[in-house]
């Protein structure tokens, strides 16, 4: 069952052991960034031991070695999305640096004054301020898809915004501020029926629900390895190959060139013509493991898990007197995300640190979004396959502690 599933992997996690306040750490900002599994510490911390050398270079066995980890890596990566070639996926930083990418390679080389960019009134600031920068750059046009007050893309009117100009559609897979799970199937056949490329930015699906970029259809996907129980500062950009096959480089350096000479240089074939300079090599090592880690438990196993939870602790907010849920659309991955009449979210989350529970309060990077709620932000819980009912009993718990406080408070 729920629990047993969620205290078996929890044990993974080493992290999750360690006390906070003198309790047992409740922690519930995932989607900010996930625990590591043991596995994926060991992976890195080995690579270091036994296997560090740069790559691409060395005639020497470790170089080779490192090489071939690196490969490796991008390998799983590729099986992780389930894209037809390993060359479509290109090391990045993160999700950001994906996305930016694309922005400043594919950008300029594809638009012109007048064209346009259509985004989600969803979007995190990283699949936002690029795009604004390109449009400063080029003259493009950025048009936004609104949504309905239960978090859900309002698909009549992304219809109507998709026209002749439109470009690109950059949306969030899942929503990182409300969880909405978004109609990408339909964006992407819309889009491309309309002559526009789809960017899905996968930051916050691709831990919890197995991702298929051949299945979508989508031209470019990103994520973080961070958010995927792997290390930080290394993820991944897909691109169709004939895409990513006419893209100039974005960043010059060793690495992405075949030829240079002062008059001028020729550039390497891709995926290498956009990993400039020694890339993360311990991180995709990580990655690796992580990914490795959630094929292991499985990626449906893990949805169901969490779809289980996201239903228990609904139930269990809505309970609550005073607290509203933000983001209740009918298909959402396990993000809680609330506010609470007469708190403030950020007092909400010092409270609910004192009793160990680790959320996050604040715009979540969406400072648009909270706009079109008129809200400042709001207190949010965001699950993994860790996390157990005795979490949300602990979230629910603490929260109203955190109203009896303030009620008691101002009575006083
Ligand atoms: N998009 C979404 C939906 C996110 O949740 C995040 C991280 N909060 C990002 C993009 C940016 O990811 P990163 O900071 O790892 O580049």
């Amino acid at each position: 069952g729920l629990v047993d599933q969620g205290l078996q992997w929890a044990a993974d996690f080493p992290i999750l052991d360690r006390p906070i306040r003198g309790r047992r750490l409740v922690y519930l900002d995932n989607g900010a960034t996930t625990q590591k599994p043991r596995t994926v510490i060991d992976a890195e911390s080995r690579y270091y031991l036994e296997d560090n050398a740069n790559i691409h270079r060395g005639v020497h066995w470790l170089s080779q070695h490192a090489t071939d980890l690196y490969e490796a890596g991008r390998e799983r990566v590729r099986g992780l999305l389930n894209a037809a070639r390993s060359d479509e996926i290109v090391f990045t930083r993160g999700t950001t640096e994906a996305i930016n990418l694309v922005a400043q390679s594919w950008g300029p080389a594809n638009l012109q004054a007048g064209d346009e960019i259509l985004l989600t009134a969803m979007e995190h600031h990283s699949n936002i301020v690029p795009w604004q920068m390109l449009a400063a750059r080029t003259g493009a046009v950025i048009k936004v898809v609104p949504i309905s007050d239960s978090g859900e893309l309002d698909m009549d009117a992304f219809h109507s915004l998709l026209g002749a100009r439109t470009r690109l559609v950059a949306s969030a897979h899942v929503s990182n501020a409300l969880g909405t799970i978004n109609p990408v199937d339909e964006i992407v056949r819309a889009a491309h029926a309309a002559g526009a490329l789809v960017l899905l930015d996968g930051a916050q699906a691709v831990a919890h629900q197995a991702v298929d970029v051949q299945a979508l259809g989508c031209d470019f996907y990103a994520f973080s390895g961070h958010k995927l129980y792997g290390p930080t500062g290394i993820g991944a950009l897909y691109g169709r190959h004939e895409l990513l096959q006419a893209m100039p480089p974005w960043q010059g350096g060793g690495d992405m060139i075949r030829t240079v000479a002062f008059e001028g240089s020729t550039y390497a074939d891709v995926p290498q013509r956009f990993e400039a300079g020694t890339p993360n090599i311990a991180g995709v090592v990580g990655l690796d493991a992580a990914i490795a880690y959630v094929q292991h438990v499985g990626l449906d196993a893990i949805e169901a898990h969490e779809q289980e939870l996201l239903a228990y602790g609904t139930e269990a907010l809505s309970d609550i007197k005073g607290l509203r849920l933000i983001g209740t659309a009918r298909h959402k991955a396990a993000i809680l995300s609330f506010v609470v009449e007469g708190i403030h979210p950020h007092d909400l989350g010092t409270i609910l640190d004192m009793e160990g529970v680790a959320i996050r309060a604040g715009h979540h990077c969406a400072m648009p979004l909270m706009t079109r709620y008129g809200i400042p932000g709001t207190a949010r819980a965001s699950l993994a396959l860790y996390n157990r009912p005795a979490d949300i009993d602990a979230l629910a718990a603490a929260v109203r502690k955190a109203i009896d406080l303030f009620n008691g408070g101002s009575k006083a």
